[in-house]
């Protein structure tokens, strides 16, 4: 999963990167709403943390000035990605006019780290038209709020990244995810890309679930199947 975090204090940005990053989540952090702008305007992510209160930022003017300004220029493009606004403990107005302006949920800072991490998931659960907090397709099952991987009903240990891209993949069975739909899901800015990653890491996952369990359509992508 590919978070965007926009967050002006560099503390409370570089903490949350770091923490985020431990999860599992490629994470890319912009400090000002002319660069959360532009960046949403050309970039794909699952999920924003969006500070409403921003400095406008370099090359602003044309540019929206705050963060509530980002959602609303966010949601005017028909834009659905699911965004967390982060605002300040006394400022319920900013709460209100986020969710109004396409919020789909918000955070009172500060925030306690496992609080943010259960809404996270439960914005991509809700905005994946799914109620079970648990993915599955045929015999595994996955997850995400214990980080937890099952065959057949026994425990399978995963690294990071090999759960990131089970994670990907079973977010929507059926679906073939391109390679660089799966490098965008495992890394964030300035990380430098191991060239075969994600065959390495399909072939891993291959040998700990099953031969068959993860499909390949040669030239396209990956996929696991729902029914099997
Ligand atoms: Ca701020």
């Amino acid at each position: 999963m590919r978070l965007l975090l926009v967050e002006d204090d560099r503390m409370i940005g570089e903490s949350l990167q770091r923490a985020l990053r431990l999860e599992g989540y490629a994470v890319d952090w912009v400090r000002d709403a002319a660069a959360a702008d532009g960046t949403l305007a050309s970039e794909r992510f699952d999920l924003v943390l969006l500070d409403l209160g921003l400095p406008p930022g370099a090359g602003a003017g044309a540019r929206p000035a705050d963060g509530l300004a980002v959602l609303r220029a966010l949601r005017a493009r028909r834009d659905a990605t699911p965004v967390i606004v982060l605002t300040a403990r006394d400022a319920r107005g900013d709460r209100v006019a986020g969710l109004d302006a396409g919020a789909d949920d918000y955070l009172v800072k500060p925030f306690e780290l496992d609080e943010l991490n259960a809404r996270i998931r439960a914005v991509l659960r809700r905005h994946a038209g799914r109620a079970e907090p648990v993915l599955s397709a045929g015999a595994v099952t996955l997850d995400p709020a214990n980080r937890r991987v099952t065959r057949d009903g026994t425990a399978v240990t995963l690294s990071a990244r090999e759960f990131a891209v089970l994670e990907a993949l079973l977010a929507k069975p059926g679906a073939v995810l391109s390679r660089s739909q799966l490098e965008d899901r495992l890394y964030g800015w300035g990380e430098e890309i191991e060239s075969n990653a994600v065959s390495v890491y399909i072939h891993q996952l291959r040998r700990k679930l099953g031969a068959d369990f993860i499909r390949n359509v040669r030239g396209v992508g990956y996929f696991v199947d729902g029914a099997s």
